[in-house]
């Protein structure tokens, strides 16, 4: 295999020169790098031509991984960027078959993820929904009882989650769910999701009076709302 950097067309790319049959275009977040692929035997000639024919579908496609601020899977491989409560860490992944949960080191930003033989992204990131999970067990309590204290309604239990919302409310029980990557943010998002949730137990539903609610209880709400959703 071989690999160089190109400028066709005013696109700058990457082409890998390797055994296979096809040409193949991809264009990646979070930067919209050009990533080419194609077979040993065809001519620089044929490649210029390759792209010429898809510059639109290229700059296309850079156009909206910018506008929609797309980012890359994650991978959860050695040196990848996580976040705890709004803090930057770096993934460190430790094969110790006695080492079962995610370890943390706070002063080094660095978490720490066991991984078993074989292990899959699906099974790191179950690894690492279970740490975030355990870590929002332990942010709850105080927050609960500060947001409690202020709005002046108790739920009937809180849950944790990984689902699309960042909370919800169930009216006819009182349960509040909240969502587990809360815990990727700064607390204040969590104060705020819970703080709109048990304004939900004065008002059920987004109108002027429970926005009023929310000016009341958390004043600079529309700025943490900002913040969690960037
Ligand atoms: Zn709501």
């Amino acid at each position: 295999m071989t690999k160089e950097t190109l400028t066709i067309e005013n696109i700058t790319l990457t082409l890998e020169r390797k055994n296979i049959k096809n040409m193949y275009l991809r264009v990646l977040p979070p930067n919209g790098n050009v990533k080419v692929s194609a077979p040993s035997f065809i001519s620089d000639e044929e490649i210029v031509n390759f792209i010429r024919l898809k510059k639109d579908w290229i700059l296309k496609k850079q156009r909206y991984i910018k506008e929609n601020n797309i980012k890359a899977p994650l991978k959860y491989d050695n040196g990848e960027k996580h976040y705890l409560w709004g803090k930057e860490y770096t993934l460190q992944l430790i094969k110790n078959d006695n080492v079962k949960h995610v370890l943390l080191d706070k002063e080094k930003s660095i978490i720490y993820l066991p991984i078993a033989k074989r292990s899959t992204i699906e099974k790191r990131k179950k690894t690492l929904d279970e740490f975030y999970r355990n870590q929002m067990k332990i942010a709850i309590p105080p927050v609960l009882d500060k947001c409690t204290k202020i709005v002046g309604k108790t739920p009937s239990e809180v849950k944790i989650r990984n689902m699309k919302n960042w909370g919800n409310c169930r009216y006819h029980d009182k349960r509040i769910t909240l969502n587990l990557n809360l815990a990727k943010k700064d607390i204040e998002c969590l104060e705020y999701v819970m703080i709109h949730e048990l304004c939900h137990l004065i008002e059920f539903n987004h109108s002027k009076k429970f926005k009023n609610l929310m000016d009341k209880y958390c004043p600079n709400w529309k700025e943490i709302k900002k913040r969690l959703n960037e």
